[in-house]
C-alpha cells in the first residue's frame, strides 16, 4: 500500500506555525514512506473561506519547502459525493432531522453531574431532543443528525483503528456506550444544507486515497466518529497519526486570529524555512 497523506487546511486565515508543523511533518512522513503528500482546501465553510487565504496558504507552503500534486481538491467541490454519503446513510436509517438551535440545546442540557461530561468533540452533547423524529418529517432548515447509539448497534463485530502518533500510539477499539455519552450525535449536514466536517473529511480522504490521515491531537476524540462513519459508508479506515499542537509561551495553543504567529509574519521578517523548523522542533 502506498503511503499517501495530506494536509487539509481551512482558507479562513493565515497558517500559522502549528500548521506549518502539521503540513512539514507530514510532507516528511511521506518521503520517508516513499509516498504522497497532497494538499487539500477544506472549504466548506463558505461563509468564512476566501480566496485571498488560499492563496496565501499556497505562497507559504511552497515558501517551506513543500510540493503537491496539482490541481488542489477543494472540498466545496465535492457536493456530489457528499450527497450521495448522506443518501447511504439514510437507507442504513441512522439519520434524524433535527431544528434545535445552539441556544436550544444548551437550554434542554441537564445540570452538570460530576463524572458526566457536558461538552464533546463538537461542543455540548446533544441531549437528543429531536431524536428518533422519521427523516420525512424533515423540514427546511433542518440539520441531520446520525444517531450515534443506532449506528453503533448496526454493526456485530468490533470498529478499531490504528494511531501511531506518540500520545496516542497503538489499536483503538470504539466503545459503544462511550461514544454515546461522550460525543452524542454529531450534526453530519448543517442547518443550511451545507456537509458537515465529520462527514465531509471522511468522502474526501477516501476519494483522495488517504492511507495515513496526519492532524493535530486536537483532532484524536473525533476520530471515532470518523471511523464509525467509514464503516456505515463501507470505506476503509486509514491509519491515523495524531501529532502534539503547537502552543505559545504561555501554553495556549495556536488560533488562526493569532497574527503574530502567522508563516507571512515570519517570513516578512526575515526567517527562513530551517528557522521555522527549528521553532517547531522538526
Ligand atoms: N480542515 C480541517 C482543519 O483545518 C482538517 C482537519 C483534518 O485534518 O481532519 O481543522
Amino acid at each position: 500500500m502506498t503511503f499517501r497523506t495530506r494536509f487539509a487546511p481551512s482558507p479562513t486565515g493565515p497558517l500559522h506555525l502549528g500548521h506549518a508543523y502539521s503540513a512539514m511533518l507530514a510532507h516528511d512522513m511521506a518521503k520517508e514512506h516513499d509516498g504522497t503528500f497532497i494538499l487539500r482546501m477544506d472549504d466548506i465553510d463558505r461563509e468564512r473561506s476566501k480566496a485571498e487565504w488560499e492563496a496565501l496558504a499556497y505562497e507559504d507552503l511552497a515558501w517551506l519547502g513543500l510540493t503537491w500534486p496539482k490541481p488542489v481538491l477543494r472540498q466545496s467541490r465535492s457536493a456530489d459525493r457528499f450527497a450521495e454519503a448522506l443518501q447511504t446513510l439514510e437507507k442504513k436509517g441512522v439519520l434524524y432531522p433535527c431544528s434545535c438551535s445552539r441556544a436550544d440545546v444548551a437550554n434542554a442540557a441537564s445540570a452538570p453531574q460530576e463524572g458526566i461530561p457536558t461538552h464533546g468533540p463538537d461542543g455540548r452533547i446533544y441531549p437528543g431532543t429531536c431524536r428518533g423524529r422519521p427523516m420525512a418529517s424533515r423540514l427546511p432548515g433542518d440539520a441531520l443528525r446520525l444517531d450515534m447509539a443506532r449506528a453503533m448497534d448496526a454493526f456485530a463485530h468490533t470498529l478499531r483503528f490504528e494511531e501511531t502518533g506518540e500520545k496516542h500510539f497503538g489499536q483503538h477499539v470504539l466503545d459503544r456506550d462511550n461514544m454515546v455519552a461522550t460525543i452524542g450525535d454529531p450534526i453530519v449536514s448543517r442547518k443550511n444544507g451545507g456537509i458537515a466536517y465529520h462527514l465531509a473529511v471522511v468522502v474526501d480522504d477516501h476519494g483522495q486515497n488517504i492511507t495515513h490521515v496526519v492532524r493535530g491531537t486536537d483532532l484524536f476524540d473525533a476520530t471515532c466518529i470518523h471511523v464509525l462513519l467509514q464503516k456505515l459508508l463501507n470505506l476503509p479506515t486509514p491509519t491515523y497519526h495524531h501529532h502534539k499542537l503547537i502552543r505559545d509561551e504561555t501554553g495556549k495553543r495556536l488560533a488562526k486570529r493569532d497574527d503574530a504567529r502567522a508563516i507571512r509574519a515570519y517570513r516578512e521578517d526575515g526567517a527562513s524555512p530551517e528557522d521555522i523548523r527549528r521553532m517547531v522542533g522538526l
